[in-house]
């Protein structure tokens, strides 16, 4: 991983809504003619779906790439028969809907539940993916969203809890409560990212940026041999970075309080659930952002850390392979290395 913090261009930035991918879109042709100035430099191509809920955009340069980008942008949306928590043929959905009864999942399902089941035991009070309960309970595209009573908290949260996901060994998993529902939605899309990056590098693609609503993965550099400028939105202002990061060969990944929240009564209610109380994470944190290799890896550290504050998880770092981690607390930028 190369990761430096000179450059001031932006030339990726994502969240799940059109009007901003639009502007967005805007920004990068505008942007980008300017960088030819080093050298000539091949255009990018950017290719998009609308997959897991947001915005899934690959930008490459070379013509010969794009049979590569369409089937890694087609893998991608595929993954929602795995992972997604709505889609009743989902397989994710039908362990959630099996009544506690043992449920034979797809090999690559049972393999990452397994590998991400390690972080929630022992992170179980940063980390949780058998939230699903608790995350039902906070409506953030309802019109007129509501708090949920303390009594339907505790209620949800009565059906969480990693001990209670059995692995059977073959492929199959019990869950041995009739109320608990996986919610993979601080994982999947990391892991996602990473395995459609994966397809991109075998068929031969060296330079190109993927971004599944907001989780960026640079696949080499750019062509002109410069890396990949990526903003760290400012929580406060929408339409500002407060940062840029250049990677190459590397992911940004960031978990923020203001990607899916309501404010009720002056009260911001957001994603990021603290496994203990039911309730959104009061720390002081607006964003936290991760930058390394591995996006699985990004990914679930985003939330994790999150959930954490920004001093345990200052001191949890020390359990993982290199990592840049930028913490916006209070609207101030802070960084932490490992
Ligand atoms: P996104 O990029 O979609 O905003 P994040 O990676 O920040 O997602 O993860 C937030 C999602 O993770 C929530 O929408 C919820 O599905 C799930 N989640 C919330 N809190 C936790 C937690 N403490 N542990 C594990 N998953 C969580
Ligand atoms: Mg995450």
């Amino acid at each position: 991983m190369k990761t430096q913090n000179k450059c001031v261009n932006i030339t990726s930035i994502f969240h799940c809504n059109y009007a901003i991918f639009l502007s967005f879109a805007f920004l990068f042709s505008a942007l980008f003619p300017a960088l030819a100035g080093c050298g000539k430099t091949a255009s990018p191509r950017t290719e998009t779906v609308f997959a897991l809920d947001t915005v899934v955009q690959i930008t490459y340069y070379r013509d010969a790439d794009k049979n590569a980008v369409m089937e890694a942008l087609s893998a991608c949306k595929a993954y929602e028969k795995l992972f997604s928590r709505t889609d009743p043929e989902s397989a994710l959905y039908r362990l959630n809907h099996a009544n506690g009864e043992e449920t034979e999942v797809p090999e690559e399902l049972y393999k990452f539940l397994l590998e991400v089941q390690k972080y929630a035991v022992r992170y179980p009070d940063y980390f949780d993916i058998t939230l699903g309960a608790v995350s039902d309970l906070y409506d953030f595209k309802s019109e007129n969203p509501e708090v949920p009573s303390d009594a339907a908290v505790s209620e949800a949260l009565s059906h969480t809890g990693i001990e209670k996901v059995s692995f059977l060994g073959d492929r199959k998993i019990r869950l041995l409560d009739k109320g608990l529902s996986l919610d993979l939605g601080a994982v999947a899309k990391g892991y996602i990212g990473e395995r459609m990056k994966e397809m991109l590098e075998n068929a031969g693609v060296r330079s190109a940026l993927l971004n599944l609503g907001g989780n960026v993965l640079a696949i080499g550099k750019r062509p002109d041999g410069r890396a990949f400028s990526i903003g760290i939105q400012d929580p406060e202002h929408e339409d500002r970075m407060i940062k840029t990061v250049d990677v190459s060969d590397a992911c940004v990944v960031t978990s923020g309080n203001y990607e899916r929240f309501f404010i009720k009564d002056g009260v911001r209610y957001h994603h990021l659930i603290d496994p203990e109380t039911g309730r959104p994470a009061e720390n002081g944190l607006e964003s936290v952002t991760v930058v390394t290799e591995d996006s699985f890896l990004a990914d679930l550290l985003s939330t994790l850390l999150f959930v954490a504050g920004k001093d345990r998880a200052e001191a949890l770092l020390q359990d993982f392979p290199p990592l840049h981690v930028y913490f916006i607390e209070n609207g101030e930028l802070k960084e932490a290395v490992n």
